[in-house]
C-alpha cells in the first residue's frame, strides 16, 4: 500500500488520494501546493498569451499591409 499518496483532509480529517483535487468522501477541495498554484497561474498567462498572438497578429498584418498599400499612392 502506498500510504504516503494519501493525505488527510482538513475539512473531515479522513484519509484522501494526494492525486485528488475533491475530497471523496465530504467534497471539500483540497489545499493546493504553492506549486501547483503558480503552474497553473504560469499556464492560464501562456494560453492566454498565446491566444493574444494569434488573435493580435492577423490584425498586425491587416494594418501593416494596408499602410503599405496606401503609402505609395500619395504623391
Ligand atoms: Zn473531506
Amino acid at each position: 500500500m502506498a500510504i504516503d499518496q494519501l493525505t488527510t483532509c482538513k475539512t473531515c480529517s479522513k484519509e484522501v488520494a494526494k492525486s485528488a483535487s475533491t475530497c471523496p468522501h465530504c467534497g471539500a477541495k483540497l489545499k493546493m501546493s504553492v506549486i501547483g498554484k503558480v503552474l497553473i497561474l504560469l499556464g492560464v498567462f501562456f494560453v492566454i498569451s498565446i491566444m493574444y498572438l494569434f488573435l493580435a497578429i492577423p490584425v498586425n498584418i491587416k494594418s501593416i499591409s494596408r499602410a503599405l498599400l496606401l503609402r505609395p499612392r500619395r504623391p
